[in-house]
């Protein structure tokens, strides 16, 4: 009987050797072939994979659950609710979560551009023109939440990422929240210290430890 190569692949997953040795060691998640890392944050790996089948890169950002301690189950959960919601062109879309034993994968569309932190840096300031076009795509995202009361409370240029042809995608929700009434006023202080507004400048030295977040509103 001849197999489409979705059956194959399946097949190939229960019964091939090299297949099931590769699921085994983490050189295969799911349908997806692991390649080189892209970067690393405070308790993921993210690294390059592609789809077997359709060949789509995507990037998987790999959580060991035995690392996480409840702040940071917290923040991935927080950063998948939301993620689940999001559809935008100008998001990192979130296409599946695969889980084993040890590990939490999160398989995101991949931003191969670098982001815009590391643009400034590299390049110095933005013309003109290529801020405006930034600074609407980032708009639209950020609209886009707010319209479906999805806020993302930790927006700087690190999570904005570009795709090679120069797409702007916002990324990393894990300080986001959703909101049930969006006039309300969220008074958790949480994000990044560096980019916070100077309102609460005591609570930022006594909170601070890297990245901070809040559980409430
Ligand atoms: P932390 O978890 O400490 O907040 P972080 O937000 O930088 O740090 P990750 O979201 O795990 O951590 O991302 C680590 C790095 O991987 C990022 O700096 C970015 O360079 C890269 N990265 C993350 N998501 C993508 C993506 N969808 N496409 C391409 N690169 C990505």
């Amino acid at each position: 009987m001849r197999l489409t190569p979705l059956e194959k692949l399946t097949t190939d997953m229960c019964k091939d050797d090299n297949t099931i040795k590769e699921l085994i060691i983490g050189r295969r998640v799911g349908f997806y072939k692991v390649r080189g890392e892209i970067g690393c944050g405070t308790f993921s790996r993210v690294k390059l994979a592609f789809h077997a089948l359709t060949k789509d890169k995507v990037a998987l950002k790999i959580l060991d659950k035995t690392r996480l301690d409840t702040q940071a189950q917290r923040l991935l959960s927080r950063e998948i609710s939301s993620m689940e919601f999001l559809r935008h062109p100008n998001v990192v879309l979130l296409y599946e979560v695969v889980e084993t034993p040890s590990r939490l994968h999160l398989v995101l569309e991949y931003a191969g551009g670098g982001d815009l932190h590391n643009r400034i840096c590299n390049e110095g300031k933005l013309s003109d023109t290529t801020s405006k076009i930034t600074f609407a795509q980032i708009l639209s995202a950020i609209k886009y939440m707010h319209n479906i009361n999805i806020i993302h409370r930790d927006l700087k240029a690190e999570n904005v990422l570009f795709t090679s042809s120069g797409c702007v995608k916002v990324a990393d929700f894990g300080f986001s929240t959703r909101v049930s009434n969006r006039n309300k006023v969220l008074d958790t202080f949480c994000g990044s210290p560096p980019y916070a507004a100077p309102e609460k400048p005591c609570s930022i030295l006594f909170i601070y430890s890297g990245e901070f977040g809040g559980s409430a509103g």
